[in-house]
């Protein structure tokens, strides 16, 4: 269903980059790199529990699309696919849509945090305030950590995105992965069990 309040059940005609037949393509208006888009699929859900799965595919089948298209008129070929599901996960329009970046070597170099860390450096540069000394190498890592491409989305938790280089700031957690792999496939056999059965698991 078709929701009035929403932005993108009501996006306008002339924003519309392509339809398919389970979604739209839209460039963001508030791009985070050139040529940044979304697909949006045509229903207004939140989550992508609550798509079929033909309606999944429609989402990336019109996403490539236009995908190829971007690669041309960008010279890159690389992106940056992600979707954010819920409040929580910092989703502002509760219209579930997947994005797709652009991405270019070096494109970080000026974002936004860097432009502020380095200008809270070049006020620490010109006092003479002993203190500051320690701040300042913090500065340089914070600098060199949100320049740091690696890991991609994993920076949606900023920071945790070069594993092998800062083992420290994000430690292996086998241990814990081996825990969740165990309950997902306890809870995932009582299913497949339940659904063959009328006999309710425990
Ligand atoms: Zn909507």
């Amino acid at each position: 269903m078709e929701r009035s309040d929403c932005a993108f059940c009501k996006l306008p005609e002339k924003r519309i980059v392509y339809r398919g037949e389970y979604a739209k393509v839209a460039y963001s208006l508030w791009p985070i790199e050139n040529y940044h888009f979304m697909s949006i699929p045509k229903r207004h859900v939140e989550l992508l529990s609550e798509l079929k799965p033909e309606e999944i595919l429609g989402i990336f089948e019109a996403a490539l699309k236009v995908n190829e298209v971007v690669s041309v008129l960008n010279g890159t070929k690389y992106f940056n696919t992600l979707l954010n599901q819920g409040p929580a996960a910092g989703q502002t329009v509760p219209h579930l849509h997947v994005h797709f970046v652009p991405r270019l070597d070096g494109d970080l170099k000026d974002s936004p945090l860097v432009q502020v860390v380095r200008g809270v450096k070049l006020l620490f540069n010109t006092t003479s305030v002993e203190s500051a000394e320690p701040l300042k190498s913090e500065l340089d890592f914070i600098e060199e950590l949100v320049t740091d491409p690696t890991g991609g989305v994993r920076n949606v938790i900023p920071g945790m995105g070069n594993y092998k280089k800062y083992p420290e700031l994000i430690p292996k957690r086998e241990e814990d992965v081996m825990k969740w792999t165990d309950e997902t496939r306890k809870v995932l056999r009582e299913k497949a069990i339940a659904s063959q059965s009328k006999v309710p698991v425990r």
